[in-house]
């Protein structure tokens, strides 16, 4: 037999272990989420064996009329879901997405604005680390101090000030909706193209409980493996098939080799989920399982920056109970519930430390979890952090007793019971 089980135990091994820490855990990274085994399933196909150069009917190998089909199921069905004209589903992940649309409308040295990283905007978006900081003249815009929502005013002015060739809306932290039509209006004053990274959104706007960006950007990108549940990929759309003729050259040739056609049949498949009517209803009730999360940590004495949530982002501001992000991750880990440390805006903390947890409600709602279990989870994150505010080190009693209910409430929602 050449299973992997027996073919690579030791990698087997690693497999099973990470599923067990799946099933077990509560999930609450919210750029995370929990596929469907037909997704996995259509990964983890034979199409991993095709090479595929190029687009449909156009391709620069042999032998490619079935993996075509796949990629124009994927095609259409992103379409479909999102209201639009073009869609490009080959890009390997959301960066190489958002490199493509760089690749396709700028050159080195030319200025282009985006969230600020420490605000709630992503690496691609203009961090000095990142190539879009390197090749770029990058002007970064924020939130403002009272209301940590997008400071559309001095988005505005540095619009005005800067000339960008491009402006980037949205985010990795941002809880709040999104201002698209203000972004447009901003940018067709200078003459600068709107481009919306959604990849956090992506499956609420699918699903209509988010605004949607498409009447509004010149070009949306995304990934597609957070809210849109699919498999670890990224996504172009636009309604201007002049500018998709751009992106096609851009990821292909531009960036990219050959397509990962395994995972563009995964992306086909999670699409065709998020066109059911149940999608909407999983949509609908991640975030109304958000609002749910953040009203009970408010209630336990934590700050939730911008007061709250409209979409599945929790954004845990630490300080009223003098804990810092890393110290919190590392506790509720320990407890059974893994997400990540973030900071928060103006945050006086390092990056590896921060002020801040960034909580998500995807991949938990998808195992069923409702508002009942959210409200529960709340309390355990406050009992967890309460009692790490308190016991100097010595916190791990909370610690195991609040596993112990996790691990009860996952058992009660089963994930992979197959697998
Ligand atoms: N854009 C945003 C807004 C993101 O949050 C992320 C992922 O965290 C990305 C792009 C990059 O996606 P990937 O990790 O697939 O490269």
């Amino acid at each position: 037999t050449d299973n992997l089980s027996d073919a690579d135990p030791d990698l087997y091994a690693s497999l099973r272990q990470e599923l067990g820490r799946q099933q077990e855990q509560i999930e609450l990274i919210a750029s995370e989420n929990i596929v469907s085994k037909a997704v996995l399933e259509a990964q983890g196909s034979v199409l991993t064996n095709k090479y595929a150069e190029g687009y449909s009917g156009k391709r620069y190998y042999g032998g490619c009329e079935y993996v075509d089909i796949a990629e124009t199921l994927a095609i259409e069905r992103a379409k479909k879901l999102f209201g639009c004209e073009y869609a490009n589903v080959q890009p390997h992940s959301g960066a190489q997405a958002n490199q493509a649309v760089f690749l396709a409308l700028l050159q080195p040295g030319d200025t282009f604005m985006g969230m600020d990283l420490a605000a709630g905007g992503h690496l691609t978006h203009g961090a000095p680390a990142n190539q879009s900081g390197k090749w770029f003249k990058v002007v970064s815009y924020g939130v403002t101090r009272d209301t940590n929502l997008i400071d559309y005013d001095d988005v505005e002015a540095k619009a005005r000030e800067h000339k960008p060739k491009l402006i980037i809306a949205g985010g990795s932290a941002y809880p709040r909706q999104i201002d698209f039509a203000r972004f447009r209006r901003i940018a067709d004053e200078i003459g600068a193209y709107l481009m919306v990274d959604m990849a956090h959104y992506a499956g609420l706007v699918a699903a209509g409980v988010y605004p949607s960006p498409l009447p509004h950007a010149h070009v949306v990108t995304t990934t597609t493996h957070k809210t849109l549940r699919g498999p670890r990929g990224g996504m172009i759309l636009s309604n201007d098939v002049d500018l998709g003729k751009k992106f096609n050259s851009a990821v292909f040739p531009g960036l990219q080799g050959g397509p990962l056609m395994h995972v563009i049949a995964a992306k086909a498949v999670a699409f065709g989920e998020a066109l059911r009517p149940e999608f909407k209803t999983y949509a609908a009730n991640v975030v109304a399982n958000a609002k749910v999360l953040a009203e009970r940590l408010i209630a336990g004495g934590l700050d939730i920056v911008s007061g709250g949530t409209d979409s599945h982002i929790v954004l845990v501001d630490l300080r009223p109970k003098k804990l810092t992000g890393k110290a919190a991750e590392h506790a509720l880990e320990s407890a059974g519930m893994t997400c990540n440390k973030n900071g928060v805006p103006f945050d006086p903390e390092k990056p590896f430390v921060t002020s801040g947890v960034r909580l998500g409600t995807p991949a938990a709602t998808t195992r069923g979890f409702g508002t009942a279990e959210f409200a529960q989870v709340g309390d355990m994150i406050v009992e967890v952090l309460d009692a790490l505010a308190v016991s100097n080190g010595d916190n791990a009693a909370a610690e195991d007793r609040v596993r112990a209910r996790v691990q009860e409430l996952c058992r009660r929602f089963p994930i992979y019971p197959t697998l």
